[in-house]
Protein backbone atom coordinates (compact mmCIF):
# COMPACT_ATOMS: atom_id res chain seq x y z
CA UNK A 1 0.00 0.00 0.00
CA UNK A 2 1.66 3.56 -0.95
CA UNK A 3 0.57 6.55 0.56
CA UNK A 4 1.81 9.10 -1.32
CA UNK A 5 -0.28 7.71 -4.09
CA UNK A 6 -3.37 7.54 -2.56
CA UNK A 7 -2.86 11.01 -1.24
CA UNK A 8 -2.27 11.84 -4.78
CA UNK A 9 -5.17 10.41 -5.77
CA UNK A 10 -7.38 12.01 -3.27
CA UNK A 11 -5.83 15.55 -4.37
CA UNK A 12 -6.21 14.54 -7.95
CA UNK A 13 -10.27 14.28 -7.70
CA UNK A 14 -11.55 14.99 -4.25
CA UNK A 15 -12.80 18.98 -4.93
CA UNK A 16 -10.32 21.01 -3.91
CA UNK A 17 -12.78 23.58 -1.96
CA UNK A 18 -13.67 20.06 0.21
CA UNK A 19 -9.94 18.96 0.53
CA UNK A 20 -9.51 22.44 2.44
CA UNK A 21 -12.83 22.81 4.25
CA UNK A 22 -12.60 21.80 7.86
CA UNK A 23 -15.88 19.17 8.63
CA UNK A 24 -18.40 20.45 10.69
CA UNK A 25 -17.07 20.26 14.29
CA UNK A 26 -18.70 18.11 16.89
CA UNK A 27 -16.65 17.82 20.24
CA UNK A 28 -16.73 14.48 22.02
CA UNK A 29 -19.34 15.28 25.55
CA UNK A 30 -18.09 12.03 26.87
CA UNK A 31 -18.79 12.22 30.48
CA UNK A 32 -19.13 16.06 30.28
CA UNK A 33 -22.52 18.08 31.01
CA UNK A 34 -23.77 19.07 27.81
CA UNK A 35 -24.42 22.50 27.47
CA UNK A 36 -22.92 23.45 23.66
CA UNK A 37 -25.62 22.33 21.40
CA UNK A 38 -29.08 23.57 22.36
CA UNK A 39 -30.89 20.04 23.21
CA UNK A 40 -33.94 19.59 25.13
CA UNK A 41 -32.10 18.48 28.71
CA UNK A 42 -35.33 16.06 30.00
CA UNK A 43 -36.15 12.97 28.92
CA UNK A 44 -39.66 12.09 28.69
CA UNK A 45 -41.18 10.30 31.69
CA UNK A 46 -40.93 6.32 32.45
CA UNK A 47 -44.82 5.72 31.24
CA UNK A 48 -44.36 7.79 28.10
CA UNK A 49 -41.09 5.85 27.42
CA UNK A 50 -42.78 2.51 27.70
CA UNK A 51 -45.81 3.66 25.86
CA UNK A 52 -43.38 5.11 22.98
CA UNK A 53 -41.52 1.22 22.99
CA UNK A 54 -45.09 -0.50 22.42
CA UNK A 55 -45.51 1.95 19.48
CA UNK A 56 -42.43 0.91 17.71
CA UNK A 57 -43.03 -2.53 18.15
CA UNK A 58 -45.80 -2.09 15.51
CA UNK A 59 -43.25 -0.54 13.62
CA UNK A 60 -42.48 -2.94 10.11
CA UNK A 61 -38.86 -2.48 9.88
CA UNK A 62 -38.73 -4.63 6.83
CA UNK A 63 -41.18 -2.33 4.69
CA UNK A 64 -39.95 1.38 3.04
CA UNK A 65 -41.01 4.36 5.04
CA UNK A 66 -44.19 6.26 3.48
CA UNK A 67 -42.05 8.46 1.12
CA UNK A 68 -45.30 11.20 1.67
CA UNK A 69 -45.47 10.68 5.73
CA UNK A 70 -48.97 12.26 4.90
CA UNK A 71 -50.08 11.00 8.19
CA UNK A 72 -47.13 12.88 10.09
CA UNK A 73 -47.99 15.86 7.94
CA UNK A 74 -51.24 15.40 8.96
CA UNK A 75 -50.16 15.41 13.38
CA UNK A 76 -47.72 18.37 12.32
CA UNK A 77 -50.35 20.29 10.09
CA UNK A 78 -52.35 20.40 13.10
CA UNK A 79 -50.20 20.88 15.80
CA UNK A 80 -48.60 24.18 13.68
CA UNK A 81 -52.01 25.17 12.75
CA UNK A 82 -50.89 25.50 9.56
CA UNK A 83 -54.06 26.09 6.79
CA UNK A 84 -54.87 24.06 3.68
CA UNK A 85 -53.61 25.94 1.35
CA UNK A 86 -49.80 25.20 2.37
CA UNK A 87 -48.21 22.60 2.01
CA UNK A 88 -45.64 20.94 4.12
CA UNK A 89 -42.27 19.11 3.70
CA UNK A 90 -40.26 16.87 5.53
CA UNK A 91 -36.37 16.91 6.17
CA UNK A 92 -33.99 14.77 7.83
CA UNK A 93 -33.54 17.69 10.56
CA UNK A 94 -34.13 21.22 9.29
CA UNK A 95 -30.34 20.94 7.94
CA UNK A 96 -31.68 18.52 5.11
CA UNK A 97 -33.96 20.89 4.35
CA UNK A 98 -31.48 23.72 4.11
CA UNK A 99 -29.72 21.76 1.53
CA UNK A 100 -32.52 20.72 -0.63
CA UNK A 101 -33.64 24.28 -0.66
CA UNK A 102 -30.31 25.12 -2.03
CA UNK A 103 -30.19 22.19 -4.46
CA UNK A 104 -32.95 23.51 -6.31
CA UNK A 105 -31.25 26.69 -6.67
CA UNK A 106 -28.02 26.34 -7.56
CA UNK A 107 -26.20 27.25 -10.57
CA UNK A 108 -23.22 29.64 -11.66
CA UNK A 109 -23.45 32.95 -10.12
CA UNK A 110 -26.41 31.58 -7.70
CA UNK A 111 -25.82 33.98 -4.54
CA UNK A 112 -27.58 32.69 -0.41
CA UNK A 113 -27.68 35.34 1.83
CA UNK A 114 -28.10 35.33 5.57
CA UNK A 115 -27.45 38.15 8.44
CA UNK A 116 -24.19 37.54 10.14
CA UNK A 117 -23.56 36.04 12.63
CA UNK A 118 -25.76 33.21 11.81
CA UNK A 119 -26.37 29.12 11.51
CA UNK A 120 -23.03 28.28 10.25
CA UNK A 121 -24.66 25.29 7.84
CA UNK A 122 -26.48 28.33 6.12
CA UNK A 123 -22.91 29.10 4.53
CA UNK A 124 -21.32 25.61 4.89
CA UNK A 125 -23.98 23.81 2.58
CA UNK A 126 -23.75 26.74 0.09
CA UNK A 127 -20.31 26.15 0.11
CA UNK A 128 -20.79 22.25 -0.22
CA UNK A 129 -23.19 23.23 -3.92
CA UNK A 130 -20.94 26.16 -5.37
CA UNK A 131 -23.53 28.66 -4.51
CA UNK A 132 -21.80 32.18 -2.95
CA UNK A 133 -22.70 33.06 0.01
CA UNK A 134 -22.83 36.36 0.85
CA UNK A 135 -23.16 37.25 4.76
CA UNK A 136 -24.17 40.95 6.12
CA UNK A 137 -23.01 41.74 9.44
CA UNK A 138 -25.63 42.46 12.25
CA UNK A 139 -24.74 46.19 13.78
CA UNK A 140 -23.19 46.18 17.20
CA UNK A 141 -26.42 45.14 19.01
CA UNK A 142 -27.04 42.03 16.43
CA UNK A 143 -30.03 44.55 14.95
CA UNK A 144 -30.11 43.90 11.03
CA UNK A 145 -28.83 46.79 9.41
CA UNK A 146 -30.81 47.46 7.26
CA UNK A 147 -29.22 50.00 5.01
CA UNK A 148 -26.60 47.65 4.12
CA UNK A 149 -28.91 44.62 4.08
CA UNK A 150 -31.68 46.61 1.68
CA UNK A 151 -27.93 47.72 -0.21
CA UNK A 152 -26.83 44.09 -0.86
CA UNK A 153 -30.23 42.27 -1.60
CA UNK A 154 -30.38 45.23 -4.63
CA UNK A 155 -26.58 44.50 -5.53
CA UNK A 156 -26.12 40.49 -5.49
CA UNK A 157 -29.96 39.43 -6.19
CA UNK A 158 -29.81 36.40 -3.69
CA UNK A 159 -31.93 33.27 -4.64
CA UNK A 160 -32.16 32.62 -0.79
CA UNK A 161 -32.05 34.65 1.99
CA UNK A 162 -32.12 32.70 4.93
CA UNK A 163 -33.40 34.50 8.35
CA UNK A 164 -32.99 32.88 12.00
CA UNK A 165 -35.56 34.13 14.25
CA UNK A 166 -34.36 33.79 16.91
CA UNK A 167 -30.76 34.12 15.33
CA UNK A 168 -28.27 31.63 16.28
CA UNK A 169 -26.04 32.32 17.69
CA UNK A 170 -26.92 35.66 19.47
CA UNK A 171 -30.55 34.64 20.80
CA UNK A 172 -32.60 37.68 19.74
CA UNK A 173 -35.80 38.61 17.26
CA UNK A 174 -35.64 41.12 14.88
CA UNK A 175 -38.50 43.59 14.28
CA UNK A 176 -41.34 42.38 12.12
CA UNK A 177 -41.57 45.67 10.20
CA UNK A 178 -37.87 44.90 9.21
CA UNK A 179 -38.40 41.35 8.20
CA UNK A 180 -41.25 42.48 6.17
CA UNK A 181 -39.02 45.21 4.29
CA UNK A 182 -36.16 42.16 3.35
CA UNK A 183 -39.00 40.02 2.81
CA UNK A 184 -40.37 42.78 0.27
CA UNK A 185 -37.15 43.60 -1.30
CA UNK A 186 -35.74 40.05 -1.91
CA UNK A 187 -36.02 38.76 -5.55
CA UNK A 188 -36.04 35.09 -4.32
CA UNK A 189 -37.26 33.17 -1.96
CA UNK A 190 -36.84 33.86 1.89
CA UNK A 191 -36.84 31.43 4.38
CA UNK A 192 -37.73 32.17 8.13
CA UNK A 193 -36.06 29.30 10.20
CA UNK A 194 -38.09 28.91 13.09
CA UNK A 195 -35.52 26.90 14.75
CA UNK A 196 -36.16 28.42 18.50
CA UNK A 197 -39.97 29.21 18.20
CA UNK A 198 -40.94 27.12 21.10
CA UNK A 199 -38.84 29.45 23.32
CA UNK A 200 -40.29 32.51 22.47
CA UNK A 201 -44.23 34.25 21.96
CA UNK A 202 -43.05 34.92 18.23
CA UNK A 203 -44.09 33.11 15.39
CA UNK A 204 -43.94 34.05 11.89
CA UNK A 205 -46.53 32.09 10.44
CA UNK A 206 -49.12 34.33 9.85
CA UNK A 207 -46.72 36.36 7.40
CA UNK A 208 -47.63 33.37 4.48
CA UNK A 209 -50.44 35.05 4.15
CA UNK A 210 -48.55 37.66 2.57
CA UNK A 211 -45.67 36.78 0.94
CA UNK A 212 -45.67 34.26 -2.05
CA UNK A 213 -42.04 33.91 -2.31
CA UNK A 214 -41.98 33.31 1.91
CA UNK A 215 -41.12 29.95 3.32
CA UNK A 216 -41.34 28.47 6.92
CA UNK A 217 -38.97 25.99 8.47
CA UNK A 218 -39.24 24.45 11.79
CA UNK A 219 -37.76 21.58 13.84
CA UNK A 220 -38.72 18.87 16.51
CA UNK A 221 -35.09 19.14 17.21
CA UNK A 222 -35.00 22.03 19.86
CA UNK A 223 -38.14 20.60 22.03
CA UNK A 224 -36.60 17.71 22.91
CA UNK A 225 -36.22 15.53 19.59
CA UNK A 226 -32.79 16.25 18.48
CA UNK A 227 -31.74 12.61 18.31
CA UNK A 228 -35.00 12.16 15.95
CA UNK A 229 -33.91 14.25 13.26
CA UNK A 230 -36.80 16.34 11.83
CA UNK A 231 -37.24 19.39 10.54
CA UNK A 232 -40.56 21.03 8.62
CA UNK A 233 -41.03 23.35 5.61
CA UNK A 234 -44.27 25.33 5.17
CA UNK A 235 -45.58 27.15 2.49
CA UNK A 236 -47.36 27.45 -1.08
CA UNK A 237 -47.39 24.30 -2.72
CA UNK A 238 -45.83 25.25 -5.95
CA UNK A 239 -42.62 25.94 -3.81
CA UNK A 240 -42.64 23.02 -2.08
CA UNK A 241 -43.49 20.86 -5.46
CA UNK A 242 -40.12 21.67 -6.81
CA UNK A 243 -38.06 21.32 -3.52
CA UNK A 244 -39.58 17.81 -3.18
CA UNK A 245 -38.39 16.31 -6.71
CA UNK A 246 -34.83 16.78 -5.01
CA UNK A 247 -35.68 14.78 -1.49
CA UNK A 248 -34.36 11.37 -1.18
CA UNK A 249 -38.00 9.21 -1.38
CA UNK A 250 -37.65 7.80 2.14
CA UNK A 251 -35.58 10.76 4.01
CA UNK A 252 -37.87 10.00 7.26
CA UNK A 253 -37.50 6.46 8.10
CA UNK A 254 -40.47 4.14 9.74
CA UNK A 255 -38.90 4.98 13.63
CA UNK A 256 -38.73 8.94 13.09
CA UNK A 257 -42.03 8.86 11.82
CA UNK A 258 -43.57 6.46 14.38
CA UNK A 259 -41.72 8.48 17.10
CA UNK A 260 -42.62 11.72 15.65
CA UNK A 261 -46.22 10.92 16.06
CA UNK A 262 -46.42 9.54 18.86
CA UNK A 263 -44.36 12.80 20.47
CA UNK A 264 -46.81 15.14 18.33
CA UNK A 265 -50.14 13.13 20.32
CA UNK A 266 -47.97 13.73 23.94
CA UNK A 267 -47.03 17.64 23.05
CA UNK A 268 -48.12 18.54 26.64
CA UNK A 269 -44.85 17.08 28.01
CA UNK A 270 -42.60 18.77 25.55
CA UNK A 271 -44.59 22.41 26.06
CA UNK A 272 -43.76 21.41 29.65
CA UNK A 273 -40.48 20.86 29.19
CA UNK A 274 -40.19 24.16 26.99
CA UNK A 275 -41.44 26.17 29.63
CA UNK A 276 -39.24 24.84 32.34
CA UNK A 277 -36.54 26.01 30.38
CA UNK A 278 -37.85 29.22 29.59
CA UNK A 279 -37.89 29.85 32.92
CA UNK A 280 -34.21 27.99 33.90
CA UNK A 281 -33.27 30.47 31.22
CA UNK A 282 -34.81 33.73 32.87
CA UNK A 283 -33.11 32.64 36.40
CA UNK A 284 -29.52 31.63 34.26
CA UNK A 285 -29.82 35.23 33.14
CA UNK A 286 -29.79 36.42 36.37
CA UNK A 287 -27.19 34.42 38.00
CA UNK A 288 -24.88 34.97 35.40
CA UNK A 289 -25.33 39.39 36.33
CA UNK A 290 -23.41 38.05 39.67
CA UNK A 291 -20.23 36.86 37.35
CA UNK A 292 -17.59 38.87 35.96
CA UNK A 293 -18.78 38.99 32.55
CA UNK A 294 -18.33 41.80 30.39
CA UNK A 295 -22.06 41.16 28.77
CA UNK A 296 -25.05 38.73 29.35
CA UNK A 297 -27.35 39.34 26.50
CA UNK A 298 -31.08 38.54 26.86
CA UNK A 299 -32.54 35.22 24.70
CA UNK A 300 -35.66 34.34 23.09
CA UNK A 301 -33.99 31.18 22.40
CA UNK A 302 -32.76 28.14 25.10
CA UNK A 303 -29.35 29.18 24.89
CA UNK A 304 -27.86 32.40 26.44
CA UNK A 305 -24.80 34.56 24.62
CA UNK A 306 -22.25 35.73 27.33
CA UNK A 307 -18.76 37.64 26.71
CA UNK A 308 -15.88 36.90 29.04
CA UNK A 309 -13.48 39.42 29.82
CA UNK A 310 -11.06 40.79 26.94
CA UNK A 311 -9.04 37.50 25.67
CA UNK A 312 -10.42 35.32 27.98
CA UNK A 313 -12.99 33.61 26.07
CA UNK A 314 -11.01 30.10 25.16
CA UNK A 315 -9.56 30.24 29.14
CA UNK A 316 -13.09 30.04 30.29
CA UNK A 317 -14.13 27.40 28.12
CA UNK A 318 -11.30 25.29 28.78
CA UNK A 319 -11.70 25.90 32.82
CA UNK A 320 -15.40 24.54 32.40
CA UNK A 321 -14.55 21.70 30.49
CA UNK A 322 -12.45 20.98 33.04
CA UNK A 323 -14.66 21.45 35.74
CA UNK A 324 -17.18 18.78 33.49
CA UNK A 325 -19.25 21.52 31.70
CA UNK A 326 -18.99 21.09 27.53
CA UNK A 327 -20.22 24.88 26.70
CA UNK A 328 -19.70 26.01 22.84
CA UNK A 329 -16.74 28.94 22.01
CA UNK A 330 -17.23 31.34 19.71
CA UNK A 331 -14.59 33.53 19.89
CA UNK A 332 -12.78 33.90 16.42
CA UNK A 333 -15.91 32.44 14.21
CA UNK A 334 -17.13 35.97 13.87
CA UNK A 335 -15.82 39.96 14.80
CA UNK A 336 -18.82 40.22 16.61
CA UNK A 337 -18.66 37.26 18.70
CA UNK A 338 -15.02 38.21 20.07
CA UNK A 339 -14.62 36.85 23.23
CA UNK A 340 -17.92 35.12 23.67
CA UNK A 341 -19.20 31.48 24.86
CA UNK A 342 -22.89 30.49 24.32
CA UNK A 343 -24.44 28.69 26.76
CA UNK A 344 -27.29 25.85 26.29
CA UNK A 345 -29.84 26.03 28.84
CA UNK A 346 -29.54 23.22 30.93
CA UNK A 347 -31.98 21.57 34.09
CA UNK A 348 -31.60 23.37 37.25
CA UNK A 349 -28.96 20.95 38.24
CA UNK A 350 -26.65 21.17 35.09
CA UNK A 351 -27.30 24.91 35.61
CA UNK A 352 -26.21 25.63 38.88
CA UNK A 353 -22.85 23.05 37.66
CA UNK A 354 -22.15 26.13 34.62
CA UNK A 355 -22.51 28.41 37.23
CA UNK A 356 -20.09 26.64 39.78
CA UNK A 357 -17.72 25.84 36.70
CA UNK A 358 -18.15 29.75 35.53
CA UNK A 359 -17.09 31.49 38.82
CA UNK A 360 -14.24 29.19 38.94
CA UNK A 361 -12.51 31.09 35.96
CA UNK A 362 -10.23 34.07 35.34
CA UNK A 363 -11.79 37.22 35.71
N1 LIG B 1 -31.48 26.34 12.14
C1 LIG B 1 -30.89 26.91 13.19
C2 LIG B 1 -30.98 28.39 13.35
C3 LIG B 1 -30.21 26.13 14.12
O1 LIG B 1 -29.59 26.72 15.15
C4 LIG B 1 -30.16 24.72 13.95
C5 LIG B 1 -29.48 23.80 14.93
N2 LIG B 1 -28.37 24.27 15.58
C6 LIG B 1 -30.77 24.18 12.82
C7 LIG B 1 -31.44 25.01 11.94
C8 LIG B 1 -30.69 22.71 12.51
O2 LIG B 1 -31.53 21.96 13.26
P1 LIG B 1 -31.89 20.45 12.93
O3 LIG B 1 -31.09 20.03 11.72
O4 LIG B 1 -31.52 19.70 14.15
O5 LIG B 1 -33.35 20.45 12.64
Amino acid sequence: LDSDQLERQIERWIRPDIQRQKAYPVPSAAGLIKLDAMENPYIWPEDMRLAWADTLREVALNRYPSAAADELKADLRARFGLRAEYDLLLGNGSDEIIQLIMMAVSGPDRVVMAPQPGFVMFRMIAGFLHLDFVGVDLDANFELDMPKLLQTIEAEQPAVIFLAQPNNPTGNLWGTEQLRRVIEAAPGLVVIDEAYTAFTEADYLYLLDDYEHLLIMRTLSKVGLAGLRLGVLMGRPAWLEQIDKLRLPYNINVLTQASARFALDHYDVLAEQTARICSERERLYKALQALPLEKVWPSEANFLLVRTPEGRARAWFDQCRAEGVLVKCLDGSHPLLRDCLRLTVGTPEENAALLAALSTCPA
